[in-house]
């Protein structure tokens, strides 16, 4: 069986290994002579792998006590209004930077609750770029500032945190989460939808600062209240659980196979300089991203040409490497290199399109 380089922005690529041993395990799991798929959610084996999962978690990532971690549903997506739901219920203010779709729609939902303000963005320039921002532009008595850490459509990433003081910094880090070690202590919670980079799609996971909690408004939707997801361990209802599973196979693989998140990083460093290096100095191919905010994950680029774009996706589907073709948005193409990706996928790509540059030039 021959499996294609899957450079999809997401759902994506995950471990072989981790694919196997779930193969393995799918009809019988650990001689409980059931499937993780089903077995209650109330079961002595399923609260073991929900609490392993947590557990595992909170070593790689080094979080802190005081923040819980959480395992929720509705995608990241859902995360645009329980935000505003739970935290903007103070001063009813909160800062979001525009860098990108998924920040924006952030931002418009928050806007339904209370005053969403918009202190920067990178709209201008097809927000191939992260805006300077100003602390004194801040809001200082807002109830917390939001930014998109890593923008899987655009493919930029803050290389530094904007300083907000004693307002709660909140980031999505959807495509970013385990690409490299982050510091939570700096952020009052960060959020992840899976299929990026951590499990399938099914599960988006919270991670929040304990004084977060327990500031929802009352119209909050029991379902959306962190409190609740937090008071009952992420059992409040059914949780996803083959796909927390599935995170717990991907932790594991992590920790065991990879060696940390430090060496993580160390990897996905190598595997996209490979393709930055490559992209700076073609004569047919040019990344879209201003060299200082280049994600480490999402790699735009683009011919200039929309035929020629056409043309290479098209040969390079044929050739296995799928899913090159770039956000409406943008056009051209987009590498997604995420943890699963292995280097032999980047070089094997920068090869072909050396191919493809000799051959169309
Ligand atoms: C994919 C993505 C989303 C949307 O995730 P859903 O789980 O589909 O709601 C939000 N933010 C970022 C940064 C993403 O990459």
């Amino acid at each position: 069986m021959a499996r294609v380089y899957n450079f999809s922005a997401g759902p994506s690529m995950l471990p072989e290994s981790v694919l196997k041993k779930a193969a393995a395990e799918m009809l019988d799991y650990e001689g409980c002579g059931q499937s993780v798929m089903e077995m209650s959610h109330r079961s002595k084996v399923f609260e073991s792998i929900i609490r392993g999962c947590e557990d595992l978690l909170r070593e790689i990532v080094n979080i802190p006590d005081n923040y819980k971690v959480l395992f929720l549903q509705g995608g990241a997506s859902t995360q645009f209004a329980m935000i505003p739901l739970n935290l903007m219920n103070g001063s009813g203010k909160a800062d979001y930077v525009i860098t990108g779709q998924w920040a924006n729609k952030a931002y418009q939902e928050a806007a339904r609750y209370g005053d969403a303000r918009a202190v920067a963005s990178s709209k201008d320039k097809t927000f191939s770029y992260i805006p300077k921002l100003d602390p004194a532009t801040f809001t200082p008595d807002a109830d917390y500032f939001y930014i998109c850490m890593n923008n899987t459509i655009y493919g930029t990433k803050y290389h530094t945190l904007p300083q907000t003081g004693n307002v709660p910094l909140i980031a999505d880090i959807s495509s970013c989460a385990l690409s490299e070690p982050i510091d939570v202590t700096k952020f009052g919670m960060v959020y992840a939808g899976a299929q990026k980079n951590m499990a399938p799609a099914g599960v988006t996971i919270v991670i929040i600062r304990e004084d977060l909690l327990g500031k929802a408004r009352d119209i909050t939707p029991t379902m959306l209240n962190y409190q609740i997801h937090a008071d009952n361990g992420s059992m409040y209802n059914t949780p996803p659980c083959y796909t927390i599973y599935m995170c717990k196979l991907v932790l594991e693989w992590l920790k065991n196979d990879i060696g940390g998140l430090a060496n993580m990083k160390r990897i996905n460093e190598a595997k996209a300089a490979l393709l930055y290096d490559f992209l700076d100095q073609s004569e047919l191919f040019r990344g879209t991203v201003v060299k200082e905010d280049r994600s480490l994950m999402n790699v735009p680029f683009v011919t200039g040409n929309e035929e020629m774009d056409a043309k290479f996706v098209k040969e390079a589907t044929a050739a296995g490497f799928v899913n090159l073709k770039g956000h409406r948005t943008v056009g051209g193409m987009r590498a997604s290199i995420y943890n699963a990706m292995p280097i032999e996928g980047v070089k094997k790509l920068v090869d072909f399109m050396k191919k493809f540059e000799a051959e169309n030039r």
